[in-house]
C-alpha cells in the first residue's frame, strides 16, 4: 500500500478533494493511505505560533522552522520515507514521468508552504525533490499536494476501473496528447462527430486517433513554446 504524509498549515482544506471520488475510493480499497497533519499541532510555545516575520525586512510571514522539524522528524522515526517533497515555485516543474516514479514507491511526505514560504532551513535539511505545478504563484502547497496525489493514485493498479484506465491517457507514452473524444448525440445542434468513429472499422478509427494525437501534440508544443 502506498502511503502519503501531507503537513500543511490548514488541515481542513483537503476535507473535500481526499474524500471525494477517485481519491476515496482508492483509500476505501486500501490501495492508498493519506494522512495530513496539522503544522499547528507541532507547535510547541504557548501561542502555537507557526509564522513569523522574515529576517532582511521583507513584508509578509513566514512559516517557521521548529514545526516542520517536529513533525517530519517524528514521521522519519516511525516510518521510512523514500520522498520529501517540498511543493515550491522553485521545483522540478510536475509532469507524469515523475507522477509515475512516485506511483513505484511507498511512502512520500509533502510538504506545503504558505504566506511567503517555509524557512529555508527546513527544506536544505529534509527535501529530497522539489516539485513545481506551473510557472505561476500559489497561496499554497495545498493545491499541489492534492494535484500530485490525484496524479499518483490514478496509477497505481487496481485503482481505476477499466472504463477509466489510465493507460491510453495524454502523456502515458512519451509526449502525445490524447485525441478528442464525442459521446451520443452524433448531432448535436448541427455539430456531427467525425463520421469515421460512427464507421465502426477499427483499422480507420485507430489512423484517426494518431492523427489527431500528433495534430493536437504539435498545436500543444506551439502554444506553450516547446520548439
Ligand atoms: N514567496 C514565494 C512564494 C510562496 S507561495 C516566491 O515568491 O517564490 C506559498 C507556498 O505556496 C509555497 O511555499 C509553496 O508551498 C506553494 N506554491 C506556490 N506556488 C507554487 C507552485 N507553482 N507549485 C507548487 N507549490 C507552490
Amino acid at each position: 500500500m502506498i502511503r502519503f504524509d501531507i503537513i500543511s498549515a490548514i488541515p481542513d482544506f483537503f476535507n473535500g478533494p481526499l474524500n471525494t471520488s477517485i481519491i476515496k475510493r482508492a483509500q476505501d480499497k486500501n490501495l492508498v493511505e493519506i494522512y495530513v497533519h496539522n503544522l499547528r499541532d507541532y507547535a510547541y510555545d504557548k501561542h502555537k505560533q507557526i509564522d513569523d516575520r522574515p529576517f532582511g525586512g521583507e513584508p509578509g510571514m513566514v512559516l517557521k522552522p521548529e514545526p516542520f522539524f517536529e513533525c517530519i522528524e517524528k514521521l522519519l522515526a516511525e516510518k521510512e520515507y523514500q520522498n520529501i517533497v517540498f511543493t515550491s515555485p522553485q521545483g522540478i516543474i510536475f509532469n507524469q514521468e515523475i507522477a509515475k516514479k512516485l506511483s513505484l514507491e511507498r511512502n512520500t511526505i509533502i510538504v506545503a508552504g504558505r504566506y511567503k514560504g517555509i524557512d529555508e532551513r527546513v527544506r536544505e535539511r529534509f527535501a529530497t525533490l522539489d516539485v513545481s505545478i506551473g510557472n505561476f504563484i500559489l497561496s499554497g502547497g495545498e493545491i499541489a499536494a492534492v494535484e500530485i496525489i490525484d496524479s499518483v493514485i490514478r496509477l497505481i493498479p487496481g485503482v481505476l476501473n477499466d472504463s477509466e484506465s489510465a493507460l491510453n491517457d495524454s502523456f502515458m507514452d512519451g509526449q502525445l496528447l490524447s485525441a478528442p473524444v464525442y459521446t451520443r448525440p452524433a448531432d448535436y445542434r448541427g455539430m456531427t462527430v467525425p463520421a469515421v468513429l460512427l464507421s465502426g472499422n477499427e483499422k480507420l478509427i485507430k489512423e484517426w486517433k494518431v492523427k489527431k494525437s500528433i495534430e493536437i501534440t504539435e498545436n500543444w508544443k506551439k502554444i506553450n513554446r516547446m520548439e
